[in-house]
């Protein structure tokens, strides 16, 4: 199978955007076995339009196009493509109703564009879009060829691709794609491409492709086989060469969070935790909280323990280590722990103290200095960290931190 992708709009043309779903098309399609012989970009034009997607049918089993979905009078991709298929459009009950619930519970009129994108060649497979308002569609034309319109936007179209066209196009594919996922802390997605670039550069099948998320680094493996188990024995090697090189960073596989693996760890082994919060107030607590497998049975108690005055109070800090370190300090961090333990019993005690700004800093303790303190054992150990961005950031970036320290 082959196929073409088609980016439509006149400020692709100009230049004022960049065509990035061509791209994103591209890669994925590769990925599924597609032959891509061609890439097109196309105005908002009737006549420019209609030929163009002649065109790529004489070659392409498929045509994807992306953008033109929207309400206006130059959106016209979908009435040409109908038109090129000679079907005409007819209103798709189930989108209208989304687009009428949509506009009811945003307060806002109906325009007669709206109902315009509510409609669609009889034959189509509509594809709702819970991101925007415009669906997309798989047009069934002779030949057992198709057109796919996908919305422009990217957060539109990227899901719609991902969620609905993919498990659509599966059906022609001969083999079978396995993804598998490495998470890792610690290790800044740049430091961790870095480490495994040759990995990266000369990866076809499988391919090895890093990102970021949520502060943590990815690197995802994907191997097309003819079975699952061939897919599967193509990964193994790579992944081993990655755990390797980053292993102590990877905390897990696919699916998982950083509280799913503390989570199981804590309770299989049935040790329990308290939490004193001071900077991140109660995000720590929170988090290991959405662990669904029995987190009740160990977390024992969490405190946000913000004023210094709470500090003594529940945790035992001296007043004269705050006066003569800051409640941002090691000594403080230290107290906090020794003190959580002291007042609950816990195996595992783990506090923050920190300064997450924007005022409060100052040349010697910056906004995002930040103290992390684990007891265990009968030992406490502070560590000292930096973190840069703003209020939230900060305190998300230490949360995931004193997890991470958690974790090892
Ligand atoms: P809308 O309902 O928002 O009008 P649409 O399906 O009609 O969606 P367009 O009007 O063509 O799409 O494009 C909307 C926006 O989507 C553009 O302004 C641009 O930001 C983005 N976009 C469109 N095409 C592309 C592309 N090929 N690559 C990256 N971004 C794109
Ligand atoms: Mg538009």
């Amino acid at each position: 199978m082959n196929a073409e992708i088609m980016a439509v709009g006149t400020e692709l043309l100009l230049g004022d955007i960049v065509n990035t779903n061509a791209q994103y098309l591209a890669k994925e399609l590769a990925l599924l076995g597609f032959g891509i012989y061609r890439q097109t970009t196309v105005g908002d034009n009737e006549v420019r339009l209609e030929i163009a997607l002649k065109e790529a049918l004489k070659e392409a089993d498929i045509v994807i196009t992306t953008g033109g979905l929207g309400p206006t009078p130059d959106d016209i991709t979908k009435e040409i493509s109908a038109k090129v298929f000679s079907q005409e459009l007819v209103l798709h009950e189930p989108s209208y109703k989304v687009i009428e619930t949509y506009f009811r519970n945003n307060a806002r009129a109906m325009e007669n564009g709206n109902q315009k994108q509510a409609m669609f060649p009889a034959s189509a497979i509509v594809l709702d879009n819970p991101n925007g308002t415009a669906p997309g569609c798989i047009i069934v034309g002779p030949e057992n060829k198709f057109i796919i319109n996908l919305p422009g936007p990217p957060r539109e179209m990227k899901p719609m691709f991902e969620n609905k066209v993919k498990p659509f196009l599966l059906q022609f594919m001969e083999h079978t794609i396995i993804s598998k996922t490495l998470r890792c802390i610690g290790l800044g997605e740049w430091d961790m491409a870095t480490r495994v670039k040759d990995l990266i550069d000369s990866s076809e099948n499988p391919t090895v492709a890093p990102y970021a998320k949520d502060g943590e680094s990815i690197l995802r493996i994907t191997a097309r086989a003819k079975t699952e188990e061939e897919a599967r024995m193509m990964i193994a090697p790579v992944e081993e060469e990655i755990r390797r090189r980053i292993g102590e960073y990877i905390y897990g596989i696919d699916e998982d969070t950083l509280e799913d693996v503390i989570g199981r760890e804590l309770v299989s082994h049935n040790k329990s935790i308290a939490i004193a919060e001071s900077v991140t107030g109660g995000m720590i607590a929170s988090r290991l909280l959405s662990f669904e497998g029995g987190m009740s049975k160990v977390l024992k108690e969490a405190f946000v323990t913000y004023s210094d005055e709470s500090k003594m109070k529940y945790l035992g800090v001296k007043e004269e280590t705050l006066r003569s370190f800051g409640a941002v300090s090691e000594e403080t961090a230290k107290e906090m722990a020794q003190g959580l333990h002291e007042a609950t019993g816990s195996e595992v005690c783990l506090v923050t103290t920190g300064i997450a700004g924007p005022t409060g800093g100052s040349e010697e303790k910056p906004v995002g200095l930040v103290y992390i303190g684990i007891y265990l054992d009968g030992s406490v150990h502070v560590w000292k960290r930096y973190f840069t961005g703003g209020r939230e950031r900060i305190r998300i970036r230490t949360t995931i931190a004193a997890l991470d320290y958690l974790r090892r």
